[in-house]
């Protein structure tokens, strides 16, 4: 038997998360518009509600509670705000390699303080020489005695300049075909972060650059088996973070229709509300046609993930659907406006300019078609 419904406990969580978000990050959003900054109120709070801790094992002090209920939480607050749910999709992401890849050691020192929102995780594998190519990033390490010494610069990084455990991906300078991972920590001698990006939406969320000149790590920061860098950073992009934008894209959705729905009722044309023409009707049912079908597709792949299945596949299809849905429902919402959805005080002209961003985070669409084609023809 398929059940298709959440637990009770899953309902009262999503009504936990949805009112965590209209209560404590959406009053928050026009001065992170304005200042396109992460807004400081919002990481705590984020940290308080333990966010952060979803997915973290309760022995290192997280909520255990696993990527069904990481999905929930992420729809929810993308919903209100899609950079905030960026800003923790990534914060998730960081964390993620430690558990799969940790020493107990590595998991006691980094993950209560993680789940606690004290310290603040981000993934660093992008570079101007290999975005979709991870195998093309320039940023080497020497082992030197005990210790590496890594080099290099990273870029389109999130969290760049809120992070202080920075998991980085970099190769071997004697064999650039080695890759490994290294947990950096902010502070350390010879890390700093650059360049801040201005991104056309998710203002509020960090995005820029990071800069390795002679940083030296510990034996002990190498994160997984030298040589596993590639895996080790793959495995948690290819089912976290796409899980994560899958999140992004759904709440984005949801809002788009109910945005859309609100002003179709209350827009009076011809003397009536526009919500009675049929080519609004029209688009207004392939929004929730898209919503219902994204939805399938990312709890699929959250509830394998959860059953401790491969579910890098499934991600790659819920990603293209939703990061693509959720562009075409922006497209939609906007549309529905008339010249409103040109004026900023409407949130669907935002929604429009996040999903914008939403398409190459975490891979973009034609590098998911390559992983679906990779599979089907298996
Ligand atoms: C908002 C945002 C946040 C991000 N956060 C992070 C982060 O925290 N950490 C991190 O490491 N990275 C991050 N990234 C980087 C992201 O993963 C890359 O942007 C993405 O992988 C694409 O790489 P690129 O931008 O270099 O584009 P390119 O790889 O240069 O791609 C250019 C074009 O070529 C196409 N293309 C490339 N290869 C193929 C192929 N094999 N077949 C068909 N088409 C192809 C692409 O689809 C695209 O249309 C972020 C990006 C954004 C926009």
């Amino acid at each position: 038997m398929i059940d298709f419904t959440f637990t009770e406990e899953q309902e009262l969580f999503r009504q936990a998360a949805r009112e965590f978000a209209e209560t404590q990050i959406a009053p928050r959003i026009p001065e992170m518009e304005e200042t396109g900054r992460v807004n400081a109120e919002v990481v705590k709070a984020l940290g308080e509600a333990e966010m952060m801790a979803i997915t973290i094992p309760q022995e290192y002090g997280g909520l255990g509670l696993g990527y069904v209920a990481r999905l929930i939480a992420l729809e929810e607050i993308s919903r209100v705000s899609v950079a905030t749910a960026m800003m923790l999709q990534v914060l998730g992401l960081g964390i993620e390699p430690i558990i799969k890849f940790g020493t107990e050691e590595q998991k006691k020192k980094y993950l209560p303080g993680l789940a606690a929102g004290e310290r603040l995780a981000t993934i660093a594998v992008t570079e101007p020489t290999g975005g979709s190519d991870p195998t093309g990033g320039r940023t080497s390490y020497q082992k030197d005695g005990d210790d590496y010494v890594i080099n290099g610069r990273k870029c389109f990084i999130t969290n760049s300049h809120i992070a202080d455990t920075i998991i980085v991906l970099a190769k071997d300078e004697e064999d650039p075909d080695a890759f490994s991972t290294f947990v950096v920590e902010g502070g350390m001698e010879g890390f700093k972060p650059g360049h801040r990006e201005h991104k056309v939406g998710l203002r509020g969320c960090n995005t820029g650059e990071l800069i390795f000149e002679n940083c030296r790590v510990r034996g002990e920061n190498l994160l997984g088996a030298e040589g596993q860098g590639l895996r080790v950073a793959m495995t948690g992009i290819s089912e976290v973070g796409r899980g994560g934008m899958v999140g992004c894209g759904l709440g984005l959705q949801a809002a788009c229709l109910e945005a859309s729905v609100k002003f179709a009722q209350e827009r009076i044309l011809y003397g009536k509300p526009i919500s009675r023409l049929q080519t609004i009707q029209n688009k207004l049912a392939e929004m929730k046609i898209d919503l219902d079908a994204g939805r399938l597709l990312g709890y699929r792949a959250a509830a394998r993930q959860d059953q401790g299945l491969r579910s890098s596949n499934e991600f790659a299809v819920a990603k293209h659907f939703t990061t693509e849905a959720a562009q075409k429902a922006a497209k939609m919402a906007v549309d529905i406006h008339g010249g409103y959805g040109c004026l900023e005080e409407y949130a669907v002209t935002r929604y429009w300019r996040d999903a914008a961003v939403l398409g190459p985070s975490a891979g973009t669409s034609d590098i998911m078609k390559v992983i679906i084609a990779r599979w089907v023809l298996s």
